[in-house]
């Protein structure tokens, strides 16, 4: 007899790495076995529509927006399966929330940048993936060489954290450009 068991399994990259719809197309396995599935994401990414996740393709799955990582929890007991994005953006609460799903038997599905703009962990991210049963990161397409990117340049200069709109301020890079764009600025 296998026991039944949580984990938490982390899906990182830079922007346009395709993270969300990663964390889609998990959820949407998960409901095709007619599991419950539930998805979170922070209040603060008003990109899009509250109430969806949207990726870049418009392949969307509900969503419920939530204010606090502990707010997860009180809307969690009844599913199977918890996907939560844009996790970078959590409170440091989220680390443990996400243990603690896990824990009590829930499959843990987060997706979240690992890097912010200064190419710096991101947040929780680092403490996430440590703690994590598995981590996949993925790759996007250096938009000056194309070699594989796993940074996300700001074509902007602003020095805040929380910058969105991302298709405007934001080119994915490799290490070599986006050091390269970096020392230039910097110069
Ligand atoms: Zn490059």
């Amino acid at each position: 007899m296998v026991q039944p068991t949580g984990w938490v399994e982390v899906i990182c990259g830079c922007m346009f790495s395709g993270k969300t719809e990663e964390l889609i197309r998990r959820l949407k396995r998960a409901q095709l076995a007619g599991q419950k599935v539930a998805i979170f994401k922070p209040v603060i990414d008003v990109r899009y529509h509250l109430e969806n996740i949207v990726s870049h393709n418009n392949n969307h799955i509900s969503s419920t927006p939530v204010q606090s990582a502990k707010e997860i929890i009180m809307h969690a007991p009844d599913h199977d399966v918890i996907g939560i994005d844009e996790v970078q953006f959590f409170d440091p609460n989220i680390v443990e929330v996400v243990g603690w799903l896990a824990n009590h038997g829930k499959r843990v599905v987060v997706s979240g940048l690992d890097m912010d703009f200064a190419a710096k962990p991101f947040g929780p991210m680092p403490s996430i993936m440590a703690v994590a049963e598995f981590v996949t990161k993925l790759h996007a397409i250096c938009m000056k060489c194309g070699n594989e990117a796993s940074y996300s340049y700001r074509l902007v200069r602003s020095e805040e954290t929380f910058l969105l709109g991302e298709t405007e301020a934001y080119e994915a890079r490799c290490r070599h450009c986006y050091y390269q764009s970096m020392d230039e600025r910097n110069a």
